[in-house]
């Protein structure tokens, strides 16, 4: 079985209104999404989230001509050269000739992988919580609002991109909202030195509705990352720019973490992610994806999950949640699957299990000018 065609989808859509992080203010979302069918006509989907002018050169020029002809079974072999050259692109390429292999045999991506431990994986809605308005924190507390009603018993919150006394009322009203029902965790997106993130402490060790602290510091600090575990009682994550499995080996061994974040679009390849996963499995750390772009790599993400044995014995504790981008972003609706309750069931038809929405494709078609 060849690859006989590849055909892209570049997608674009301007944000009516900005949102964002301590990293910055995003005012528009992107997509580029492919369809590799072979000589036998079967069709497999790879999703990549990237600068799309230079993306779409380096597949129209290079990954494509590569890739064409090549033997499907070839799967570890392409995914190795192609991420020399662009790691998201080689993850993407490695989902599509993954679905393909499902399907020709039969299986669904999760039989494929060994088979499920459970039907449902939970989920956590993430927010981006700052906008360009001075009333910021209205507006989340709004969404936060929204994503409760419909069930989400999980939330994801930034902090790190204002002052800390700033970020300190927004966490305090969100906490009154919450009213210890839903779990809370807060990502600083790398902005805090030791101190820093030490001026939480107080705060967040009388909240027992904490799930974690995300990248108080920056990932490469191993040493401090431990000081800080050391003398502040709140579980810490990171990780979701790692790049392999084994530049989680330092993190993982030297227990500077209590969860990673590892991402499948970050991570090149994704049996490397799920190598990543088993590994956090053998350190006995936890691991909750990372999964902002796209809602294919997020799909991977719940089936990966789907198939990781539980941490715990413990029922209510047994799969650590997928993110869940709650954000203005149309690309979370190409594929049907939906949370309820803060779930996803997840879908168990052959291949993914689940159609692309085709329709969205050619309404979001990005036109080929460029953005900033
Ligand atoms: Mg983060």
């Amino acid at each position: 079985m060849l690859i006989h065609k590849i055909e892209t989808f570049p997608l674009f859509y301007r944000l009516p209104a900005a949102y964002g992080d301590a990293n910055g203010i995003k005012s528009y979302r992107t997509n580029y999404l492919f369809r590799i069918t072979t000589d036998t006509g079967v069709e497999g989907w790879g999703e990549c989230v990237d600068w799309l002018p230079t993306l779409h050169k380096g597949f129209q020029e290079r990954i494509i001509p590569y890739l064409i002809g090549k033997p499907i079974v070839d799967r570890s072999k392409l995914v190795l050269t192609l991420k020399k050259w662009h790691s998201r692109a080689a993850t993407a390429v490695s989902m599509a000739l993954t679905e393909i292999l499902a399907k020709s045999s039969g299986l669904s991506i999760c039989d494929l992988w060994g088979g499920k431990y459970r039907d449902k994986v939970p989920v956590y809605a993430s927010f981006q919580s700052y906008s360009v308005e001075p009333d910021w924190h209205k507006h989340s507390l709004e969404a936060i609002n929204q994503a409760v009603t419909e069930g989400f018993n999980m939330i994801k919150i930034k902090i790190g991109g204002k002052s800390i006394s700033e970020d300190q009322l927004h966490v305090l009203s969100v906490q009154h909202l919450l009213q210890g029902k839903i779990s809370l965790a807060l990502d600083a997106n790398q902005s805090y030195d030791v101190a820093a993130a030490l001026q939480w402490k107080t705060m967040l060790e009388k909240s027992p509705n904490l799930l974690w602290m995300e990248e108080p510091l920056q990932i490469k600090y191993i040493a401090e990352y431990i000081v800080l575990r050391s003398r502040f009682f709140v579980p810490l994550a990171g990780g979701e720019n790692i790049k392999t499995a084994s530049d989680f080996i330092p993190l993982l061994s030297q227990y500077a973490l209590d969860y990673i974040t590892p991402d499948p679009l970050h991570i090149a390849g994704i049996d490397e992610y799920r190598e990543t996963l088993s590994l956090a499995r053998k350190f006995g750390i936890r691991a909750t994806p990372h999964a902002y772009d796209g809602a294919l790599t997020r799909l991977y993400a719940l089936f990966a999950q789907a198939c990781l044995e539980p941490w715990s014995k413990m029922e209510t504790e047994m799969i650590e949640p997928v993110e869940w981008d709650v954000m203005d972003n149309p690309f979370n609706h190409l594929i049907s699957v939906q949370p309820s309750n803060g779930e996803i069931a997840i879908p168990y038809g052959i291949g993914i299990g689940i159609e692309i929405d085709l329709e969205m494709l050619a309404f979001y078609q990005w036109d080929g000018s460029s953005y900033e």
